[in-house]
């Protein structure tokens, strides 16, 4: 479970994100990238690979990969690389125990890669939930920033706290 503690730590970690505007998920991953000075790349799990997760990251010596299912939806994609991202923020290093299934099916990884591989299995499930809590933090703080921002929310609330006069 987690506690008050890691929510806080989750909430801290969000909002230190920089979230651009407007928001878009490649976006984001770009601005993290950036900050971080190691590309993020984005790609798909192969297509029949028979691999029973939906989403991976992969830290490599000078980038990071985030893999994505393909075949479900737009949102559900951007859910997943949200998720991954969660992970890489938080930093979870995963518990160990048994090869990562994406081994078997990425033909191009090198020796040193599966060896990362194979000690970046079995997340906890706290570390599942982080990162599922990242994941909806980032949505929710996208949303709140879009819709004071399109809807003249900001505007009205600055009007009811007196910052603004109604001459304006
Ligand atoms: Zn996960």
């Amino acid at each position: 479970m987690l506690t008050r503690r890691d929510l806080r730590r989750c909430q801290a970690l969000v909002a230190g994100l920089p979230l651009p505007q407007p928001f878009s998920v490649p976006a984001l991953v770009d601005a993290i990238a950036a900050r971080r000075g190691r590309p993020i790349h984005v790609r798909t799990l192969p297509p029949g690979s028979g691999v029973s997760v939906c989403g991976a990251w992969i830290r490599l010596a000078t980038a990071d990969v985030v893999y994505v299912e393909e075949k479900t939806s737009r949102v559900h994609r951007e859910h997943i690389v949200l998720h991954e991202i969660g992970h890489l923020l938080c930093d979870h290093s995963g518990a160990g125990g048994g090869a990562h299934p994406l081994a078997r099916v990425l033909p191009d990884l090198s020796p040193e890669l599966i060896e990362r591989l194979l000690t970046r299995t079995g997340y906890t499930t706290e570390e599942e939930q982080e990162a599922e809590l990242v994941a909806s933090l980032i949505r929710t703080a996208a949303q709140a920033r879009a819709t004071w921002t399109t809807t003249g929310a900001l505007r009205e609330f600055e009007t009811a706290l007196g910052l603004r006069g109604t001459w304006e």
